[in-house]
């Protein structure tokens, strides 16, 4: 990024997509495009997170690895499977996400809610927007693929004089709101999280898509889902089901996914007040209650919500470790090893039936992310290790035998946090 770059106007319309300072690790949440920012330095995951800090300020603690599951998932006060009764039209899944921040609106507990929409050209190329009806809220139904920079709406939503927010947002995106939600001067800011991951550009977004289906132009709906499938939705409401083996993701470029996305620490989105996803859900939506502001969001749902017990099964140690070394194949340019054409369809029937379920699906991704950010920041940007990888991702790696070098940690973080666990890691100051 450009430190020495003027102050830029606020923007006052949608953000001009030209008008980023670049810098090599960023995902454009916006902040660059403020009239500040110098900011970034301070705001950025990719530059120097501080995870436990922020952790403790939002949930009033961070993550303790000797509870179940704040390890893999974060802090967390309730973790329940959902649904909506009745499912909002054009939503990802049942529309959780969407219909809490149209509540809000409705309650005027809110005066706005910063989001996504479509662009009006491609469906798939996410828009920020802010939205102060109740009934706009449909616009932001639906997942959109790649990022925009959504906060780049901040001093717009401030000029508006909105004074409680409800932000919509990936788990950069948060990361970025909550790290300077302080010196932004709203009185409430609310945050609704969606966990990310295997993000990539709009533009890379269409080449997969058309990798994977003749009629790229008529697809609707998309969606990655925990049976080990993609599921495709077209405009003439036929659906396809293609198993996660037979997609053709090492016929994709090397860059296909930035190495933001290949790195990134937060999948659950730990920073948000609720994280609304599906990865632990069972073929549900799977929401992770974070705090007591999480806990008034999820009850303005009422009755219109069904909640159920998590569910867990399988196990997840022999599918990650078969990840690790794909990873580390690919990350060092050599061929993937690549299951026979005859074994494919047998595993695609196999997974979703003995692989990891539920809960365990969710640990199974989460450890896969972690092994993925240590492998290829390794590589590609070793220098960064020390001060972009929090503790947890190295305690999710420890089973796979990644463990720190004594120059890929700060003495200081490992000092606060699980000096138990790390006590083995060589030459650090723990
Ligand atoms: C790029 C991406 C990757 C995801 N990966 C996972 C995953 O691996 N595991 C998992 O459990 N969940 C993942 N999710 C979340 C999941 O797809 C659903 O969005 C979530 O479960 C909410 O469903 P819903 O029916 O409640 O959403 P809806 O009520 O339909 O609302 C969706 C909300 O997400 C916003 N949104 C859509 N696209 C984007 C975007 N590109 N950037 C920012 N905001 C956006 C919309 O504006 C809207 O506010 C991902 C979401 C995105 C955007
Ligand atoms: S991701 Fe956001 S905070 Fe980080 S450099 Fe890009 S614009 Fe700045
Ligand atoms: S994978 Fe991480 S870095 Fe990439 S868009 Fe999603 S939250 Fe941002």
């Amino acid at each position: 990024m450009n430190h020495s770059a003027a102050p830029r106007p606020v923007p006052q319309t949608q953000p001009d997509s030209a008008a980023a300072p670049h810098r090599g690790l960023c995902t454009d949440c916006g902040i660059s495009r403020s009239s500040d920012p110098k900011r970034c330095a301070s705001a950025c995951q990719f530059i120097q997170p501080q995870y436990p800090g922020l952790e403790e300020r939002v949930h009033g603690r961070r993550r303790d690895p000797s509870r179940p599951d704040e390890l893999h998932f974060g802090p967390f006060i309730q973790m329940h499977k959902a649904s909506l009764k009745q499912a909002s039209a054009g939503a990802q899944w049942s529309g959780i996400t969407t219909r809490i921040a149209e509540i809000l609106l409705q309650n005027k507990v809110v005066d706005a809610v910063l989001t996504m929409e479509a662009d009006s050209n491609d469906r798939w190329r996410p828009s920020p927007i802010l939205i102060d009806k109740p009934e706009d809220m449909k616009k932001a139904r639906g997942m959109r693929m790649g990022y925009a920079p959504l906060l780049s709406l901040l001093e717009p939503a401030q000029s508006k004089g909105y004074k409680r927010l409800a932000v919509i947002g990936i788990p950069c995106q948060v990361y970025a709101l909550r790290a300077l939600e302080k010196t932004l001067g709203f009185e409430k800011i609310y945050v609704i999280g969606t966990p990310c991951s295997d993000n990539t550009t709009t533009e890379n977004f269409h080449q997969f898509l058309n990798l994977i289906t003749p009629a790229p132009q008529e697809v609707t709906y998309l969606e990655f889902k925990a049976n080990y499938h993609v599921e495709l939705r077209f405009q003439n409401g036929g659906t396809k089901e293609i198993p996660f083996l037979q997609l053709p993701l090492s016929d994709l470029p090397k860059d296909f996914f930035p190495l933001t996305c290949r790195t990134c620490v937060d999948y659950t989105n730990v920073l948000a007040d609720i994280t609304v996803g599906y990865m632990g859900g069972e073929g549900e939506q799977w929401i992770i209650v974070r705090n007591q502001t999480g806990q008034q969001l999820l009850s303005l749902l009422g009755d219109e919500v069904q909640l159920k017990k998590t569910g867990s099964a399988g196990k997840r140690h022999s599918a990650v470790l078969g990840f690790k070394k794909n990873v580390e194949l690919a990350a060092g340019g050599l061929p993937l090893r690549k299951m026979p054409n005859w074994l494919r369809p047998i595993v695609s029937w196999i997974m979703p039936r003995l692989g990891p379920r539920g809960l365990e699906f969710a640990r199974t991704r989460v450890e896969m992310k972690a092994i993925e950010s240590i492998v290829h920041l390794r590589r590609e940007q070793p220098a960064r290790m020390k001060h972009m990888l929090p503790d947890h991702i190295w305690l999710l790696a420890q089973d796979y035998d990644l463990k720190p070098e004594a120059h890929e940690v700060t003495p200081n973080t490992h000092k606060e946090a699980h000096k138990e666990t790390l006590r083995g890691v060589q030459g650090s100051h723990v």
